[in-house]
């Protein structure tokens, strides 16, 4: 599973990646998560788990994942030559199932009952919910009012793969509504239960972990990609949230300076407060559900409603490596609105058959908008973090006549 180079940043002993990270939660957690982290360090070296997990993603989630070549989107382009890495035909359509059974297992290890978790666009539930399932344990996953409206299929699925589904109707019931209730659920048993953070944020050691256990994504792609061009990309481009797909893919290459590393963060309906999620982009240092990252807040702190046309991305806070790889310039944050994740989201269900994640679809206008900019010898690989199914209804309905779609 690993590989010969050790490209990637550690955190600190206390989990921080420069000024980023750490571990603000009270001191009865504190202990739970140095038992956890304990644990997975034990875990990362013992081959009897390293070789479970490797099988499950082989033999389970159908890794590895492939390298596509969008030649028709190219050539229409003009420019660059964009190529997706296929999280997207992963078992459960997204990159989540990578950490979903690192994090299930390792809970499995530990003797626990039950896995919580939140979810957004209901993909780190039903990954979640599927671990669960399959490794025998009982599975609690928290959502915002509104995202259940909106992801309706994943809510059945959820439910048929026998996770119990726990509205959230607080706030602006979305993704960070549903972390604070799931947090709050956590607390009052963390010794029976276990929780699966859905992304590289959360206090140490998730955002290491949840990070190493995608890094596969990176690692795989690098290979595919030199076996298929011989030379390794000139951009690599994926959409940020809290970050697990964007580090899943960059970590491999991070020692790889010739190549140039973007996040896509979404500018929804504009840059005022409440209308985007980009947290990178206009954040400021901030601590959130118990670590230190850029945040979106007000005058006091409190983190400031966030709003994408992507359930999965409308998080205000970010990961912590990635705060730090933004401040000392290795990776580069830019934002995609909503129209324009749209745009591409047709264009690519249109001219190479592949229907994105609305999340996906952020990074695939973004290598589109760059490509066009760009000589054809210049190559871009994109992390197709996870397929549309989850969306159409949404798009078809609320969006459709624009684009011909009549239903
Ligand atoms: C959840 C999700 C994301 C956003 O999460 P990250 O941790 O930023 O990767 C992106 N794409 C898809 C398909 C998702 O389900």
């Amino acid at each position: 599973m690993q590989s010969s180079r050790q490209p990637k940043q550690e955190p600190n002993r206390e989990g921080y990646f420069g000024p980023y990270g750490g571990r603000f939660v009270p001191d009865p957690l504190n202990q739970i998560l140095e038992e956890i982290t304990r644990a997975y360090y034990q875990a990362k070296e013992d081959p009897t788990f390293k070789e479970e997990l490797a099988d499950l993603y082989r033999h389970y989630v159908g890794r590895p994942s492939p390298v596509f070549y969008a030649k028709n989107i190219s050539k229409k382009l003009g420019g660059a030559r964009i190529y997706f890495k296929r999280e997207d035909l992963n078992h459960t359509g997204a990159h989540k199932i990578n950490h979903c059974l690192g994090e299930t297992l390792l809970a499995r290890r530990m003797g626990k009952k039950k896995i919580i978790a939140e979810t957004g666009a209901g993909q780190h539930g039903v990954a979640l919910a599927t671990a669960a399932a399959l490794t025998g344990l009982e599975c609690d996953v928290y959502m915002g009012e509104v995202d259940i409206k909106k992801e309706h299929p994943n809510v059945v699925r959820m439910k048929i793969l026998g996770a119990n589904v726990i509205p959230v109707g607080i706030g602006l019931r979305t993704l960070k509504e549903a972390v604070d209730a799931a947090l709050k659920a956590y607390v009052q048993d963390p010794i029976s239960q276990f929780y699966a953070i859905g992304s590289v944020v959360g206090p140490h050691p998730f955002p290491m972990m949840v990070r190493d256990f995608q890094q596969v994504v990176g690692e795989e792609a690098r290979e595919q990609f030199l076996q298929m061009t011989g030379k390794l990309p000139d951009y690599l481009i994926a959409c940020v949230g809290g970050g697990s797909n964007a580090i899943g893919l960059f970590t491999a290459f991070l020692d790889d300076e010739q190549v140039e590393m973007y996040g896509v963060e979404p500018s929804g309906r504009g840059f005022k407060d409440g209308d985007h999620a980009a947290t990178l982009t206009l954040g400021k240092p901030g601590v959130i559900h118990g670590f230190r990252c850029y945040l979106l807040q007000d005058k006091e702190g409190k983190p400031l409603p966030v709003y994408s046309i992507a359930s999965g991305l409308d998080y205000p806070g970010v990961g912590p490596q990635h705060s730090y790889l933004k401040d000392i310039g290795r990776v580069k944050y830019k934002t995609v609105s909503d129209r324009e994740a749209l745009d591409a989201f047709f264009a690519l269900s249109r001219v190479e058959g592949i229907i994105p994640a609305l999340e996906s679809a952020h990074a695939a206008a973004f290598a589109m908008k760059i490509a066009a900019l760009l000589e054809n010898d210049k190559t871009i690989l994109v992390n197709l973090s996870g397929r549309g199914d989850k969306d159409i209804d949404f798009i078809a309905n609320k969006y459709g006549r624009h684009y011909g779609v009549d239903v």
